[in-house]
Order: structure tokens, then C-alpha cells, then sequence
């Protein structure tokens, strides 16, 4: 197994920039998920990676060799992509055993490796019939499998749940977890899923328009988002970004919202939010840390109920303060119906602040 590492990759088509000058390092049996949402570049980069595009520019190393002019062939790694790529016409045994045929191993060897990739994954007793005669479960697997037949330094892999069912995907989802730390794999894990890539990775790299955003364990990404673009991407429901003006009196500060809303910060917030670049800051919570009240409570926002999902054991509701929307989180047997009006309590200690016009948080 091997480290992945990037240093100032880029892919550019003419102006368009798919990939701008993305940096990380993947360590051994590390599992890193790229994330972002559609056109990020995340395919873009894992192509790379795998040497299926040529770069623009920068370098790429898997393990101690620098990779960039090598074919996909010689750069060690095996691809397991979303729609399976399986061979029609050839058993499950087949599917598997062809890329070692490929590579002209010896036929007992074949033979042990593709029983024991079988054994791994659960699918021993499948290994006579053809992909049309398996659920989509069962041919992601056979997927899986033929990566890692070839005992490849990295496994890289796009999207490999999304042609399955919501229940499926999860399933699926602990048996890729599962197969990362049985193997110990170096695992590059492509995702447009920010739940996906919360639950499975060991890291995660939140891309944005070709440029990488932050990358960190999921816990630190969800702890301490670095822009409004991760804060909002990350955690689901989003966490709630609201546009306040920050009114300063020496070192204290208040923060002004729409409706008359005011609310003093302590002294942590107060220091913050001064060293903004203007005096808009964006001030982002997450559902689980608010407060809802049925009657003005000092430093509460004011807000108009928009929508309400009871979930069963947890109800959401989307909230307008000013023309943001709040997410919050209620108890089952707190009422409340659309248009109500509410105030929104922040707590302190958890609430985060962002510079308006950078948009990165402030420190
Ligand atoms: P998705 O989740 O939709 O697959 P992605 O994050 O994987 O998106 P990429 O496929 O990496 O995004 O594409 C990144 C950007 O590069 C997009 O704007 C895309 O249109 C552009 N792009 C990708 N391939 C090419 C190409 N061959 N020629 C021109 N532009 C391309």
C-alpha cells in the first residue's frame, strides 16, 4: 500500500479550470473522500490521479515514484467506477480473474486470488453466473472484487454507490468501510454525497470550482468549516448562514439582523467578528445548537416558521429570519404550524462567524 500525494496539480480546458492547483497528501491506508457538487472537479481529479487525463501542470506521487508521466497501467492502482464496467458476457469468476489473465499470471494463482477476492466480499456462490443475473449489490461487489484481485498500492473509486437504491447505498456503504479496514487499503473515494464521505472517510477534501476548499477529518470539517461554502455543505440539515451588521463599542460588539434583531456578543465573538474586512459578517449555526421560543427572548432572532418535517423522532423546520432560512432541529411534541412567528436563540459558545465579503471564517 502507498501514500498519494498532490503538489500544485491543475487541469485546465482552454479558460476553464477543472482542477486549479490542488494540494493534499493521502497517507498509507488512509481513506480520503473528494467531495463537492456537480463540476467541482473531484472526477476530474481522481482521472488524474489515475493517469487517464494528461495534467496541465504540477505533480503526482503514489508511493515513492513520482507518477505524473506514467500510463495508467504502470501507476499501481486499480479503479472501481459507478457503472461497474463488468463484462457482459463472461461468469462473475471471469470478470474477476481477467485483469490477472491480462498480466499472463499463472493459472493456479489466478484461481486462489479471485476465490479468495470472493471470500472477502461474499460472493463465492455467485462466481458462476453472468453481471445480468445480479441485484445491483451484487455487481458492485463483483466490481470491488476485480480491484482487488490486482492487490493494487491505491483503490480509486467514482461515485461506486450511486446506481443503487437509498437502502442499498447504505449497506454498501459500511461493506466499502468494512473492506477499507479489513485491507488496510489506500482509498481515493469520489462523492457528490457530503453524508457519504462524513460516515466513510478517514479525511475529506470539499472542492469548490477547481479550487480545494479544506481538507481535514470530518469531524474538524464539520467543527470548524474554513468559508460559508464548506459551512453549508458540510451537515445536513445545512448550517444557517445569516447576514448581520456588526455594531462595535470599543472591544464590545453587538450584531444586528433584520426586524430590530440584536444580539451582544461575548467576548470571543466580540473579537472576531471586529477583525472582519467590513462590518457584514455572516453569523452560521448549526440545527442542533438553536433555541426555539414562542415569545421574544432578549438577544433572540425574530423569524416567520416556513416549513415543518416531522421525521418521527426529530421535527425539522425551515425558518425565515429576514430573507435567510434558518434550520432547526425541535422535539416531536414542541407545535408549531407554517407562518407562525418564533425567536431563534443562538448558543454562544457554538455559534460560528464568517467574513461577508471573503467569506472565510473568522478566527
Ligand atoms: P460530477 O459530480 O457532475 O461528475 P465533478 O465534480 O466530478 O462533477 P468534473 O467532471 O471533474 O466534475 O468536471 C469539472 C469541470 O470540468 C466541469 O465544469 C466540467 O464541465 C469540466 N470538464 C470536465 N471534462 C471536460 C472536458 N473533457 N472538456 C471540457 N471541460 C471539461
Amino acid at each position: 500500500m502507498a501514500e498519494v500525494v498532490l503538489k500544485d496539480v491543475v487541469k485546465n480546458y482552454g479558460s476553464l479550470y477543472a482542477v486549479n492547483n490542488v494540494s493534499f497528501h493521502v497517507n498509507d491506508g488512509e481513506f480520503v473522500a473528494l467531495v463537492g457538487p456537480s463540476g467541482c472537479g473531484k472526477t476530474t481529479t481522481l482521472n488524474l490521479i489515475a493517469g487517464l487525463i494528461p495534467m496541465s501542470g504540477g505533480d503526482i506521487v503514489i508511493g515513492e515514484r513520482v507518477v505524473t508521466d506514467l500510463d495508467p497501467k504502470d501507476r499501481d492502482i486499480a479503479m472501481v467506477f459507478q457503472n461497474y464496467a463488468l463484462y457482459p458476457q463472461k461468469t462473475v469468476f471471469n470478470n474477476l480473474a481477467f485483469p490477472l489473465q491480462m498480466r499472463k499470471r499463472p493459472r493456479d494463482e489466478i484461481e486462489r486470488k479471485v476465490k479468495e477476492a470472493a471470500r472477502i466480499l461474499d460472493i463465492t456462490h455467485l462466481l458462476e453466473r453472468r453481471p445480468r443475473e445480479l441485484s445491483g449489490g451484487q455487481q458492485q461487489r463483483v466490481a470491488l472484487g476485480r480491484a482487488l484481485v490486482r492487490d493494487p498500492a491505491v483503490f480509486l473509486m467514482d461515485e461506486p454507490l450511486s446506481n443503487l437504491d437509498a437502502k442499498l447505498r447504505v449497506q454498501m456503504r459500511s461493506e466499502i468501510k468494512r473492506f477499507h479496514h479489513n485491507l488496510n487499503a489506500t482509498v481515493v473515494y469520489v462523492t457528490h454525497d457530503q453524508l457519504e464521505a462524513v460516515t466513510m472517510a478517514d479525511k475529506m477534501a470539499v472542492m469548490h470550482g477547481g479550487v480545494l476548499q479544506q481538507y481535514d477529518s470530518p469531524a474538524n470539517v464539520f467543527a470548524d468549516p474554513v468559508n460559508t461554502f464548506v459551512a453549508s455543505f458540510v451537515g445536513s440539515p445545512a448550517m444557517s448562514l445569516i447576514n448581520v451588521e456588526v455594531a462595535s463599542h470599543g472591544t464590545d460588539a453587538l450584531l444586528r439582523g433584520p426586524d430590530g434583531w440584536e444580539l451582544p456578543l461575548d467576548a470571543r465573538n466580540a473579537r472576531k467578528a471586529l477583525a472582519a474586512s467590513t462590518n457584514k459578517v455572516v453569523l452560521g449555526a448549526r440545527h442542533s445548537t438553536l433555541k426555539l421560543h414562542k415569545s421574544a427572548v432578549p438577544g433572540a432572532a425574530p423569524g416567520k416558521v416556513y416549513t415543518v418535517e416531522p421525521t418521527g423522532d426529530i421535527t425539522f423546520a425551515q425558518v425565515f429570519v429576514g430573507d435567510d432560512v434558518v434550520n432547526i432541529s425541535l422535539d416531536p411534541s414542541v407545535h408549531i404550524e407554517p407562518d407562525d412567528k418564533v425567536w431563534i436563540e443562538f448558543d454562544q459558545g457554538r455559534l460560528h462567524l464568517f467574513d461577508a465579503k471573503t467569506t472565510n471564517a473568522l478566527k
